[in-house]
């Protein structure tokens, strides 16, 4: 640990004042790297770039998300201090939530779904999150639904907060804010295509309606086009609501259920993507790019192909990579998950040691 007196005698006591140390893992949350696939976006005539996420402090993109509700909350005085967080989610937003909780004094309650990987409850209990595992697919009608419990834990504390991350405006703005501009510098404005997922629709909402304002300001008669990339069993892009077997996206919700804050104006097309091709990419991603990355890149990044092979020569497709493999090790890097769950792979896993 750094102690006052360390820093005094440091190497670097005269030119880094201790705020600046003491604020380093919060001021970490974005400002992430934007890297180009050389290996599987050869010969496209397009080059596809992926936002590496992962580089977040709590591994996800929803850091990001959860910095900027419990910042709101705090400004305007809805979130205490010492209060209680509490949120449904399907892991990441707990997992920055925890985070952020475990560095800002608000204990954090996460209530998600029994179908989360061991990885991710293992990094909400080491950040000291309380987590309560519920029935992932019951209908918003059950009291056993991820929402309703949320609730019953809320009105069972007294001061908790809950950040409501599909209702919040402080979701997409996160994006709005941060992602999206730092998008725009890394490509030097020349992105023309924009590919993401919508799990809450924060992230495809709040960047896409950043690039499309910025380009129409910056390069008059352009325009970025906003792909939404979704799973089998996804609602969202019209298909049949069934079993989503890509953590974090899609939804199986009947349309007047959609997060308030997805704005579906903003999303130009769908791309509905084939389970077998998500893992499949997901596995070329680490086999071909050295990338480890969970199924959600793998399905952004497969859509990104598509629309790289499809693109006028020389676009810039930029895709969001929302989370690191680390994270899925037990299901999309574990053969016996991928075949219980038929899925099957255009590639060869590389044989572990
Ligand atoms: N991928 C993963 C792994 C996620 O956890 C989430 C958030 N649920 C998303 C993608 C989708 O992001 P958003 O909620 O901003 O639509």
């Amino acid at each position: 640990m750094v102690t006052t007196a360390h820093r005094k005698h440091g190497a670097h006591a005269a030119t880094v004042p201790p705020d600046a140390l003491d604020a380093s893992v919060l001021e970490r949350v974005g400002n992430t790297p934007l890297v180009k696939l050389e290996a599987l976006g050869r010969g496209l005539g397009s080059s596809i770039h992926i936002k590496l996420e992962s580089e977040n402090p709590g591994g996800s993109i929803k850091d990001r998300t959860a910095l900027s509700m419990v910042r709101a909350a705090e400004r305007s005085g809805e979130l205490k201090p010492g209060a209680t967080i509490v949120e449904s989610t399907s892991g990441n937003t707990g997992i920055g939530l925890a985070l952020i909780g475990r560095l800002t004094g608000h204990p954090v309650v996460v209530v998600t779904g029994d179908t989360i990987s061991s990885e991710k409850l293992a990094a909400l209990h080491s950040y000291g999150a309380r987590v309560i595992l519920t029935d992932w697919s019951a209908p918003s009608e059950s009291p056993e639904n991820a929402r309703a419990v949320a609730a019953r834990v809320v009105e069972g504390t007294p001061g908790a907060w809950r950040p409501m991350q599909f209702d919040n405006p402080a979701n997409p703005l996160a994006h709005y804010r941060t992602t999206g501009p730092e998008i725009w510098e890394q490509t030097g404005g020349a992105v023309t295509h924009f590919v993401a997922g919508i799990g809450t629709g924060g992230t495809i909402s709040g960047n896409g309606r950043y690039l499309k304002e910025r380009v129409a300001k910056e390069r008059p008669g352009g325009h970025v086009e906003v792909v939404g990339a979704d799973p089998y069993g996804s609602a969202y892009s019209g298909g049949h609501p069934g079993e989503i077997l890509v953590d974090g996206v899609g939804n199986s919700w009947p349309a007047a259920e959609w997060p308030k804050i997805f704005d579906r104006s903003i999303v130009d097309r769908f791309l509905r993507i084939p389970n077998d091709e998500v893992y499949t990419v997901v596995h070329r991603l680490l086999d071909e790019e050295g990338l480890s990355l969970g199924p959600s890149s793998g399905l952004t990044v497969a859509a990104a192909l598509r629309v790289a092979r499809a693109a006028p020569h020389g676009s810039v497709v930029v895709a969001i990579a929302p989370d690191a493999g680390t994270n899925y090790l037990s299901k999309a890097f574990n053969p016996q998950w991928l075949a219980e769950n038929h899925i099957r792979l255009a590639v060869d896993i590389v044989p572990g040691e």
